[in-house]
């Protein structure tokens, strides 16, 4: 029996695992569906995480951590969780795609969060063909050409900045006239000459053929209607939380979850249930932030040392 699983393995399970195997827990596994490092490694730049002065790319920054908590005894599992459940005797089952089972005395569930779809006509159908979340992925392809990023919080300004650099034209639509984003990030954003600002606009349809996108529909709120010509669209429309593993056969989470299905927990990271804790971008009240993600996987590992030591 593990004497602890972690779940996901971005900012919040790296650090979780670091804390818990260096305390001195012996059998700790962390189950990362996909390469360690978390949402961030999808994000062009960084230049918010303490100490670390230059600018880097997100899968940089990550690059060191895995083999960091991996030193100190932490195990790493290839594998996607598809449920966290707790027995009568108080012990945790880890259930696995593929039928696979572990058990385990304490958990911390840190899985994070994924790009929101927008739900605009045309966009599952492109997906992938034109339509894109991730701009250090796919902005190669555009190099030289015109594209349109949706949305008007940090993630849809940074990577707008960041195509500006491999794209001749961004054509930023958002559906209000002002940004969620930081104001260092918006300043930077109004000042670049190859962003065009589309505002109080929103995408009607994106459409295109078998060989990809050809195009936007853009209507704004006074009704008129405008049609760009590009072959790439990037949706930066908020993230969903990953909540699913919680969720137990009688369709009820494992935990108590707040409005938005996010898991509530104490300063301690504790969740409603002994034993099991949340960290990192899926917490309540998470600031969303690669160094708090961190803090949290930090507090939630020393808190689950406690608890199998106790
Ligand atoms: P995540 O990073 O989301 O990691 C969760 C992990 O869990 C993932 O690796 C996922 O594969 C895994 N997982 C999910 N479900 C399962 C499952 N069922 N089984 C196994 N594994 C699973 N923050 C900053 O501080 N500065 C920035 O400049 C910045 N820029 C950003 C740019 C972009 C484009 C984005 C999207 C985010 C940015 N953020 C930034 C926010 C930051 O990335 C997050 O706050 C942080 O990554 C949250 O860490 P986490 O460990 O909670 O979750
Ligand atoms: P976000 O802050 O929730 O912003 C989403 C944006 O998309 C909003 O501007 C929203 O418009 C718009 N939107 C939502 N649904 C839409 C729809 N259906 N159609 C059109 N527009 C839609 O999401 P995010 O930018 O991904 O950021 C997520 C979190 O990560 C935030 O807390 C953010 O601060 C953090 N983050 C931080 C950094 C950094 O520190 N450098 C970088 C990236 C992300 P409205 O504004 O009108 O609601």
């Amino acid at each position: 029996m593990l004497d602890l699983a972690i779940i996901g393995g971005g900012p919040a399970g790296l650090t979780a695992g670091l804390y818990a195997s260096r305390g001195g827990l012996q059998n700790v596994t962390m189950f990362e569906k996909g390469m360690p490092g978390g949402q961030i490694t999808g994000s062009s730049e960084i230049e918010n995480y303490p100490g670390v002065s230059e600018v880097m790319s997100g899968l940089d920054m990550m690059q060191n951590w895995p083999e960091q908590c991996m030193r100190f005894g932490m195990k790493h599992s290839m594998e996607e969780v598809s449920r966290v459940s707790k027995r009568d005797d108080g012990t945790f089952e880890i259930s696995m795609l593929g039928d696979k089972m572990v058990e385990a005395k304490s958990v911390i569930v840190c899985t994070g969060s994924t790009p929101r779809r927008s739900g605009i006509k045309g966009e599952d159908k492109f997906f992938g063909r034109g339509v894109s979340t991730c701009a250090t992925c796919d902005g190669f392809f555009y190099k030289d050409k015109e594209v349109a990023v949706l949305g008007g919080g940090d993630t849809a300004l940074e990577e707008a900045l960041y195509l500006a650099n491999i794209c001749s034209k961004v054509h930023l639509v958002h559906r209000r006239d002002e940004f969620r984003a930081s104001p260092v990030t918006v300043k930077k954003v109004k000042e670049n000459k190859k962003i065009e600002l589309i505002l109080n606009s929103v995408i009607d349809e994106i459409y295109g053929d078998n060989s990809g996108v050809n195009g936007v529909k853009i209507s704004d709120k006074q009704g008129n209607k405008r049609d760009l010509a590009v072959p790439g669209i990037f949706v930066f429309v908020g993230m969903n939380v990953n909540n699913e593993v919680l969720m137990q056969e009688d369709g009820k989470p494992l935990c108590d979850l707040g409005s938005n299905g996010n898991v509530v927990v104490d300063l301690k990271m504790k969740t409603s249930v002994a034993g099991l804790f949340g960290a990192g971008d899926l917490r309540i009240d998470a600031s969303k932030q690669v160094v708090c993600a961190a803090g949290d996987g930090a507090t939630a590992g020393i808190q689950a040392l406690e608890y199998v030591n106790d």
